[in-house]
């Protein structure tokens, strides 16, 4: 594996609905340096730690992935993430003035739009990553998550609800181009029931057919219908990439998902990295941050504009 570390080209805004809260959002993407990681600061609040997007730093996964550092938290991560991850993208700051990151239409698909508007910046450094070693596997009732060696990153999805939607089965393999037509611009989806429930107890305010896929018994309520046959499955591959992201790292291996969530994505990614043997790791992985202070520290080396004018390239790939 020669790939190499990739930051965006330009700062870049972006104003879009909060899912849950329903306010108006602003984000910031911003150009980081290698070996940075990725990182979020909510810019709302008295004190703007930026939070690594690791996995040691996920605080929830109810409903979304959600990450915390002290008492900061910062939700519906999960389709940036993808984007980020499905592009290549391991280094940038991403700047909230909110508690949740826009959901835009409930795909991935308008972020790669974003991240190919401030254009890519390939830096002289090679990309982490890790090879799954030997299987692993988590069972939680009827619901799986499994891993096995292999020499690229693979995963074969299935879903099974009840009514419409069914049993939907995907395989994909990973490649930017088929992230980015096959996977990216699936949306989110819920069952009417659930939207209902959800806006009884506060949650999902900002939700509505123009970002997220609504099943009634009947069938879809978007106008619209779906943009592929097997969307929902196809989104849940697209959610898997995101959390999986949190290992700071491509993980090379191929995944075999039942009925998985983020919740289960995550104790399965938290496995792989804490158990011993299951993951071989390549250099380069930003450790999450344990006190401000060490933080301070490496912020200060890490700011691009330290290092770089606006504009200016921060190292070229040979
Ligand atoms: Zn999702």
């Amino acid at each position: 594996m020669h790939a190499h570390q990739k930051t965006i080209k330009h700062s870049l805004q972006i104003r879009g609905k909060g899912l849950h809260t329903g306010e108006m959002i602003d984000v910031t993407l911003r150009p980081m340096p290698i070996d940075s990681g990725i990182w979020f600061k909510r810019t709302d609040v008295s004190d703007p730690s930026p939070i690594l997007a690791s996995s040691a730093n996920v605080s929830d996964t109810n409903l979304a992935t959600t990450i915390g550092w002290r008492r900061q938290r910062l939700s519906t991560l999960e389709h940036l993430l993808a984007a980020l991850g499905g592009l290549g993208v391991n280094n940038i700051m991403v700047e909230v003035n909110g508690p949740e990151a826009p959901i835009l239409d409930g795909s991935s698909a308008p972020w790669v739009e974003l991240l190919n508007c401030a254009g890519f910046q390939i830096l002289n450094a090679p990309r982490p990553f890790y090879r799954v070693a030997k299987p692993f596997k988590l069972i939680d009732g009827d619901k799986f998550l499994a891993v096995e060696p292999a020499s690229e990153f693979s995963v074969d999805f299935t879903i099974d609800f009840p009514g419409f939607l069914k049993t939907q089965k995907r395989h994909f393999k990973f490649s930017e181009s088929a992230f980015v037509s096959e996977i990216s611009p699936a949306r989110t989806f819920c069952l009417l029931k659930d939207v209902e429930y959800m806006k009884s107890h506060g949650k999902a305010l900002g939700g509505g057919l123009d970002n997220a896929v609504v099943i009634g018994d009947e069938g879809v309520l978007n106008p619209e219908g779906l943009r592929f046959p097997d969307e929902c499955a196809r989104h849940k591959i697209l959610d898997l990439i995101g959390d999986l992201s949190l290992a700071q790292a491509p993980i090379l291996g191929h995944f075999t998902a039942h009925k998985s969530g983020h919740a289960l994505n995550q104790r399965v990614l938290a496995s792989l990295l804490s158990l011993p043997g299951y993951l071989e790791k390549s250099d380069h992985i930003a450790e999450p941050q344990r006190s401000t202070r060490n933080f301070e520290i490496s912020l200060g080396a890490l700011n691009p504009l330290t290092l770089a004018p606006e504009g200016e390239p921060l190292a070229y790939a040979n």
